[in-house]
């Protein structure tokens, strides 16, 4: 098996080695992303486990520190190229949605860019030394710091290989969270992938997008089923021994709608995660900054809260929450 390299990492069969993935100083500021392989001493699948693609979403971030303790090299098949925090600058400033420098979405600028600006400068850097190195991967999320969440995974059905989409259905079952989104509008333009997953997918690697934890902290439970469905994903590939443990019972959810905010103000959510909501039912107003009601939101489907943002401050087109129906199943 070759040795791998990762930025700084340099990783022979049977290693765990960290070090940084560096992005350089532009227009505006570069970053080193730290990153960690562990190499099987024997031969298998690559695997990427990304988190913190949004910086202030800290349960799979440390998740991935306790992934790095506990993966045993000497009895890994494969390598996990493990990303411990991509947008390292979000982090370190505590933005959501957006980097500090260039106010972008890093999860809407892949495959990114070596000339563009930061958040298109770190997409670029994880497209060529982690996407492109790697078989399979799973970027996983939670709720933003500003949104409160119920768990569960998107399975990208991106139409343009059976077999890759039919793997990312079954890692998705891997992982384990018993919600699954199915989104079929992922843009297939290797160009303008946008999301870190779908530059995977598109590009024949089966990804799944994860979604578990929120509003900034991670509680133990959350941090415990993001290292788990970690995990249960080396043992679905056959790169950890013991049985394949697979969710029985998806509740799938098809159509899903997020909901952006009609104003700029203060959001008064009306449900919460888990929440089921008919039709036209209030989701939530707002008002503005002295306290009077412009704006009522209603349920656009009848369905399951997925997120609702559960902090006062919102800006005209910001998400506000998603909502998604429940379906008999793919
Ligand atoms: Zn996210």
């Amino acid at each position: 098996m070759p040795t791998l390299v990762v930025g700084s990492a340099t990783a022979r069969p049977g290693a765990k080695v960290s070090g940084f993935l560096h992005v350089p100083h532009a227009a505006d500021p570069g970053a080193e992303i730290p990153v960690t392989i562990v190499a099987g001493a024997d031969p298998g699948p690559v695997l990427a486990l990304i988190a913190g693609t949004h910086g202030s979403e800290p349960s799979p971030i440390v998740a991935l520190q306790r992934v790095r303790a506990e993966l045993d090299p000497a009895v890994l098949r494969g390598t996990v190229i493990i990303v411990q925090i991509a947008n390292v600058p979000s982090f370190a400033h505590r933005t959501i949605y957006r980097g500090p420098w260039d106010q972008k979405n890093l999860n809407r600028v892949f495959p990114g860019s070596p000339h563009g600006t930061a958040s298109e400068r770190i997409a670029h850097a994880i497209t060529t030394q982690v996407i492109d190195q790697c078989e399979y991967l799973v970027d996983m999320h939670s709720g933003d710091g500003n949104e409160a969440l119920r768990p569960y995974s998107y399975w990208n059905n991106l139409g343009v290989d059976g077999r890759v989409d039919a793997t990312a259905r079954e890692m998705a079952l891997a992982f384990g969270l018993d919600h699954i989104v199915v989104d079929r509008g992922r843009p297939r333009d290797l160009n303008a992938t946008l999301f870190c997953s779908n530059t995977a997918h598109a590009r024949g690697k089966p990804a799944v997008t994860t979604e578990a934890g929120g509003v900034g902290v991670p509680t133990e439970d959350m941090v415990a089923l993001n290292a788990r469905g970690a995990f249960r994903v080396m043992r679905y590939l056959g790169m950890l021994p013991g049985p394949r443990d697979m969710l029985e019972h998806a509740v799938w959810i098809e159509p899903s709608e997020v909901l952006t905010s009609p104003a700029t103000g203060l959001w008064y959510p009306a449900v919460h995660p888990d929440q089921y909501v008919a039709k036209g039912a209030p989701f939530g107003h707002l008002t503005d900054y002295f306290g009077e009601t412009i704006a009522e939101v209603r349920a656009p489907m009848a369905g399951i809260v997925l997120y609702v943002v559960a902090s006062p401050a919102m800006g005209e087109g910001e998400p506000l929450g998603m909502v998604g129906a429940v379906s008999t199943g793919p």
